[in-house]
């Protein structure tokens, strides 16, 4: 459907194709991350007063005090996951819909939890219109996905203060973990992969900033 809120004109691709072109001069090389990035219309994913910022690589607010990533990070965080077609894939912290997106893009099964029932609301509606099959939950990304566990890939996309035990432990062997962990006011992007022999082995990429993952219990 391309009526309404879903348009893509000729400028928005146009200024697509420059963000790309940014996040493409910061390091990004994995293919895969800069297509999806240019098909999937980022400005989709912002209030309509705000399409102006949405191919600036920069973080921007989407309510409840959470913001839609920073391009940069978004292509960084699923570099890291080396994503393959068909994997399926678990994010925690759905917000927008945007990171999901990508991922669905990229020919991944994609899961999503988020704890802020207004944003759940929200994208669960929003992506299947703009065409994204993704599987929205309303609950505590702590805790994992059990129920459809376990996963070749698992993003987290807050701030988290640990590597919750119950997320590594739904990864299949060979299954990644990417996550912002906490060190002081900042966060340092960690890979965990779990190997055939079931042992794990964590990997540093660098500082970010991100909102953090919160509580324990899924919020209205
Ligand atoms: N991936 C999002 C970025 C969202 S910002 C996007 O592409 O737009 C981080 C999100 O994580 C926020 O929406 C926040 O509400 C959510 N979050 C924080 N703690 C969480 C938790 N414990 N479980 C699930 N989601 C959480």
């Amino acid at each position: 459907m391309t009526t309404g809120k879903f348009t893509d004109s000729f400028r928005h691709k146009g200024l697509r194709k420059k963000l790309v072109e940014a996040v493409k001069q910061k390091g990004i090389t994995d293919i895969g991350v800069l297509a999806a990035m240019e098909a999937v219309p980022r400005h989709w994913f912002f209030d309509s007063g705000f399409l102006e910022f949405a191919y600036e690589d920069k973080a921007f607010p989407i309510g409840a005090g959470q913001t839609i990533s920073q391009p940069f990070t978004v292509a960084f965080q699923t570099q890291l996951m080396q994503v393959r077609k068909g994997d399926k894939i678990l994010e925690v912290g759905t917000g927008s819909g945007y990171q999901a997106s990508i991922l669905f893009q990229m020919g991944a099964k994609v899961f999503s939890v988020e704890r802020q029932r207004t944003l759940y609301t929200k994208a669960k509606e929003m992506l299947p219109e703009a065409g994204y099959r993704i599987r929205t939950f309303f609950g505590d990304g702590y805790k994992g996905l059990p129920a459809f566990a376990p996963f070749d890939r698992i993003i987290v996309t807050a701030g988290a203060p640990f590597i919750p035990e119950a997320l590594t432990a739904q990864l299949k062997p060979g299954g990644i973990l990417v996550i912002p962990v906490d060190k002081e006011d900042y966060q340092v992007m960690t890979t965990v992969t779990r190997e055939d022999d079931g042992s794990f082995t964590t990997r540093q990429h660098g500082v970010f900033r991100f909102v953090p993952m919160l509580g324990d219990k899924a919020h209205d």
